[in-house]
């Protein structure tokens, strides 16, 4: 076989048919709106905590569908809630409680 020097990444589609995981079900159940990000990345370009630390609240979103669970949680530990991202957001989504949620998914919805 000819080595290229790279491989094939390993698939990240999200299966939208497939069941989240139970403490993502519960979150999303607490906090509705974060259904509703469409991944267009306003909210990480102005992120205060994003210029020191490259938090990304909508990569924080895709971790949870994909049932990234504890890189969701360290990575949500980031946030200042200062909630600038949530004046940007063109869908509504309060990012401010869902982004606290997710920071202490294991302690607020008992997993
Ligand atoms: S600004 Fe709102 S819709 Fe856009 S990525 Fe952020 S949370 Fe999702
Ligand atoms: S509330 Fe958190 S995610 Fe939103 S801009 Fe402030 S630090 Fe960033």
């Amino acid at each position: 076989m000819i080595n290229f020097g790279y491989t094939a990444s390993e698939s990240r589609h999200i299966d939208m048919d497939e069941r989240l995981h139970p403490a993502i079900e519960k979150m999303l159940h607490r906090e509705p709106s974060l259904k509703e990000c469409i991944a267009c990345g306003r909210c990480a370009a102005v992120c205060t905590a994003g210029y020191f630390t490259g938090m990304q609240f909508y990569r924080l979103n895709l971790m949870a569908h994909r049932g990234l669970i504890n890189e969701m949680k360290q990575a949500a530990r980031a946030c200042m809630l200062c909630g600038k991202c949530q004046m940007t957001c063109p869908k509504g989504v309060n990012i401010r409680h869902g982004v606290l949620l997710m920071s202490q998914i294991t302690d607020v919805l008992d997993v």
